[in-house]
């Protein structure tokens, strides 16, 4: 999630009539357009739009159809839908906000009005957004918070446990962190912190749920990845952390780190707790063996 400007979707199979909209919005958004159902969802899903201007009679499938596909797809039901449609009925309107639209405009419409309407309702799906982008990372790193791996990882897990998947956890705690601390002062802590976040980040797959678990700690879910595949992600981390220093003013900042991991069984648990629990358990004797090290549990 960005700040670079919000995408607004205009779907209607009569030119003109997109036409018309993009006057009026001018400036509020980028405008992208589509001219049928089916190629409305897959722009909506290319694109990650915001907000979607939705004609109902489309020549494939119809706006309303489009709409619940939207809304039932976890890749786009964030996007805000407004229903623009010659179609007047209480009925047609009532049908339309019960499939979660924002609002349904009656043509023929007043320009002034539309363009404040859509104004008003994209400054709300923003800072709606915003503030789930807010509840779900550390604000110090920009990693996940605990909070949202939680949420999320109870999710995966009852999903793997659905398709037989297998996954993994794995706990990562900087080595000597106090000492950081101590000797450099807090913010080079805060910047060590961060430091290692974007070397995790580079590091780590897209899928992977890499969260701040507290302090020091950091918590990442692998989905779909067995223990043996998740040692040699573990290993491979583990050295880029080592061979990442970070440069400070006139030295560089050599840290290393110690994991701990282990492979979910969801025969034996379908709890997050317990296996991070595991992880965590596999950490203490990483950190016992000497640091610097991978332990599967
Ligand atoms: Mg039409």
């Amino acid at each position: 999630m960005s700040s670079i400007q919000p995408t607004i979707i205009i779907v209607d199979d009569e030119i003109i009539n997109i036409h018309s909209l993009a006057r009026i919005l001018r400036g509020t958004a980028r405008l992208c357009f589509a001219t049928s159902g089916k190629q409305a969802l897959q722009l909506a899903k290319k694109l990650q739009a915001e907000m979607i201007l939705l004609d109902v009679m489309l020549p494939d499938l119809s706006g309303f159809e489009v709409c619940k596909q939207l809304k039932n797809n976890p890749e786009t039901s964030r996007c805000s839908v407004i229903f623009v449609t010659a179609l007047g009925s209480t009925a047609e309107e009532a049908h339309g906000l019960r499939l979660g639209a924002l609002d349904y405009i009656i043509k023929p419409f007043n320009p002034t009005i539309v363009r404040e309407r859509v104004q008003n309702l994209l400054n709300l799906t923003l800072a709606y957004r915003k503030l789930e982008e807010l509840s779900s990372t550390d604000f110090l790193t920009g990693a996940f918070n605990r909070r949202y791996l939680f949420e999320i990882a109870d999710t995966e897990l009852k999903r793997h446990r659905r398709h037989n998947r297998s996954a993994s956890i794995m706990m990562l705690d900087i080595d000597h962190f106090k000492e950081i601390n101590d000797n450099y002062g807090h913010s080079v802590g805060d910047q060590a912190l961060r430091h290692l976040v974007q070397v995790c980040h580079e590091n780590l797959r897209e899928e992977d749920i890499f969260a701040r678990f507290g302090g020091e700690e950091f918590c990442v879910l692998l989905p779909e990845t067995d223990a043996a595949t998740a040692k040699d992600a573990a290993e491979r981390l583990r050295q880029s952390i080592k061979t990442a220093p970070m440069a400070l003013d006139e030295q560089f900042l050599n840290m290393t780190v110690s994991i701990g991991l282990s492979g979910i069984t969801l025969d034996e648990s379908d709890d997050i707790n317990y296996w991070i629990e595991q992880a965590d358990k596999a950490l203490y004797h990483a950190k016992k063996n000497g640091r610097d090290q991978v332990v599967l549990r």
